[in-house]
Formats: structure tokens, sequence, C-alpha cells
């Protein structure tokens, strides 16, 4: 028997929801309400769509899809304050996405590809290989979902089978209680541009999610083109730039695709991006024992950064099980930022989140498929 396929609400545009309203002989009106439930009352399921007529519920309830993510784990970090899902798409692949609630920030890491080809060999996920781009509506609906998760935590409100409530019970009125974003999950979203763009906008967009661009970070292995193009986007989303070593030599070995884009490129597109929108960059440095944490690299990084807009993060590595790359010992880590500091390069020391869950990017679902 022929199944039709489902129209997913969260790819449409607002004007694209009005057409589709407006082919079922519905006024403008209607999309806008529907608008509403999707991105300020986070709604999940058009059966909760209260305002709407009873057909046209029913008629959205059979032919679209509000929420592509059907979660399938959670894990929570002992302190409770790291919270990861692994989420399974409509096609059944299977994608991570963690919130991290910080004293004064509530931040989503989201996904932008099932999978990831650059490669990086501390990495879970560049273990797997890529299988597709996420689309723009599967980026979103990890940020709604975790919006939705802060208005009703599910251990203190009833929730549906799958451990999300359903519909927000939050009117438009009030303000997010994310804080931030952090586009550093799965995926390289660079390698993604068009759609993980098109997410942020609809994220930024006033009369959609409406979280400020300002309180988004995207990070990146590098690509100098994806880098150029984000210093011509009219939206001022932060760039993080995923360095990992300060000579090519190591950070072929760590990060393979630098072999195609070698430092001096990724230097060279990041000083244009400074040029052009005079805003700082962030470089991301996970330490990791005795193989990029000695003082001569501290230096050899320090003279890299030297005079450039910016901000080191050191990341102590989350590691994967049985794996060669293990975290630097703090004593290590302390004194790399040292040296940084002392040559007026700017450096914090972020903490490892959820230890005690599989954390890194990638592990949880290794994990659950039993990969490792
Ligand atoms: S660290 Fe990021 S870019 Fe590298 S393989 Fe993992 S997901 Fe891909």
């Amino acid at each position: 028997m022929h199944v039709p396929e489902l129209t997913s609400l969260l790819e449409l545009t607002q004007d694209g929801l009005a057409q589709l309203l407006a082919s079922w002989g519905q006024p403008r009106y209607r999309a806008d309400q529907i608008w509403e439930w999707l991105y300020r009352k986070l709604a999940a399921d058009p059966a909760g769509m209260t305002n709407l007529p009873k057909e046209l519920r029913e008629r959205l309830i059979v032919t679209t899809r509000a929420d592509p993510l059907d979660l399938i784990y959670q894990q929570r970090s002992s302190d409770g304050q790291t919270i990861k899902w692994l989420f399974r798409l409509p096609d059944g692949l299977t994608i991570e996405t963690v919130l991290m609630l910080y004293d004064e920030r509530r931040t989503v890491c989201i996904s932008t590809q099932a999978g990831c080809s650059m490669g990086c060999v501390f990495c879970a996920t560049g273990q797997t290989g890529l299988a597709r781009n996420l689309t723009s509506g599967e980026i979103v609906a990890q940020v709604l979902a975790a919006e939705r998760r802060m208005i009703a935590p599910s251990d203190r409100q009833p929730k549906t089978d799958d451990g999300i409530p359903a519909v927000g019970s939050r009117s438009s009125s009030v303000g997010r209680r994310l804080t931030n974003i952090v586009v550093m999950g799965m995926g390289e979203p660079l390698a993604n541009y068009d759609r993980t763009w098109a997410a942020l906008r609809r994220i930024s967009d006033p009369d959609a999610f409406g979280l400020g661009a300002r309180h988004t970070t995207l990070s990146t292995v590098g690509l100098p083109q994806g880098i150029r193009k984000m210093a011509d986007e009219p939206l001022q989303i932060n760039l993080a730039v995923s360095l990992h070593a300060p000579n090519d030599e190591l950070r072929t070995q760590l990060v393979p695709v630098n072999h195609r884009y070698p430092i001096a490129e990724v230097m060279a597109a990041v000083k244009d991006y400074i040029g052009r929108t005079h805003r700082r960059v962030t470089f991301e440095y996970a330490l990791m024992n005795g193989i990029n944490d000695t003082p001569a690299l501290a230096r050899q990084l320090a003279g890299l950064l030297k005079g450039v807009l910016c901000h080191v993060n050191l990341i102590p590595l989350n590691p994967i099980a049985e794996s060669p790359y293990q975290p630097s010992s703090p004593e290590n880590a302390a004194a790399f930022q040292k040296i940084l500091e002392v040559n007026r390069v700017p450096a914090t020391m972020r903490m490892r989140r959820g230890i005690d869950i599989d954390a890194g990017c990638g592990q949880l679902r290794r994990r659950v498929s039993g990969g490792g």
C-alpha cells in the first residue's frame, strides 16, 4: 500500500505555510496561527492547536508532521546539569542534542548532519562517516525540543510517552528560557551551509523562535569558503574555529581535513572575516594528554594567534573509551593556558560537561547502537 509522504511543517517558511493553507482553501490568518503554535507555543502535535477548527486539525494530523524528532534515549549527568538526547529522524537515522544548564546560561548544542565526513581522530562521530545533511526543520526542531524541556521538565510535569511534552504551555509574551545555542554537535555546519543558515534565520527571526543571533555560536573545523560566506551574512552569529593544533603536521593527524585546508588558509579566511565584520573569533583547542598540550606547542599557538582579534577556549578532551586520545592533566592544561596569557593571547579553560554521560559528540549514538 502506498503511504503518502507527510509534509514537514518545520521545513516551510511562513509564506510557504501560507501557500499550503491557501491550497486547502484556508485564510492567511490560519497559517499565522499555526506558525505561532509551532514556534511560540512549541506545539509538537497539531492535535493540541486548539484554536483551529477540528477539520483543519484533522487534516494537519493526517497529512503533516510538526516534529521530525522521535526521542529514543535520554541521559542525564549525575549533577543533573547536562542532559543528552538521542533522536531518531523520520528515515531512521539518529542524531544527538545536548542541553547544558549553567547558573546563568541554558545552552543547547545542536547537530547539523547525521554523522560527519571530517574524520577528526578523537571524535566518535568522525569515525562513522557522513550519512546525510540534516534539513533546516530537523535543525530547528532540536532547539524547539530543548525549549520544551525547559518549560516542562519531564521530572516535574506530565509528559508524553517519549519523555517530551507535546505542547508548551507558555504564551508568546514570556521570554525564551534557552539563553544560548551552540552549533557544535554532530556534523560540520559549513558543509551543510544553506540548510544550517535557513535554520539559524528561523531561530533568530522575532516572528519565529526569536533568540537573538548574538546568542548563537557556530563552530567549524575551518572551511575557508564557508567562513568567508559567513562574513557576508547579515545575522551576527558568533564564529568558533576548532584548531586543536598550531602546525600542519600535527593538525593533519588530528583533523584530517587540514590536508585540504592547511592552517595558513584557515587563518587567512579568519582574518578576512575579522577584517569585514570586526567581530572576535573563538578558537577551540581540545587539550589531549601528550599529544597537543606541551609548552612548545603552546608557544607556537601563541605565535600563530598573536595580534588576531580572538579568544581561545581550552577544553580538556571528552575521551572516547579505549581511545589513545585522553584529556590533559590539570597541571599541563594550566601551564598551557599560562603560556598563552603571558603572550597576550586571551584563553579560558572550559569545564568538561557531562563527563559521566557520553557527552562527547557521537558517543551516545555509538553506545546505543552497540558500536562502542
Ligand atoms: S569533531 Fe566535529 S568536525 Fe570533527 S569529526 Fe567530529 S563532528 Fe565532525
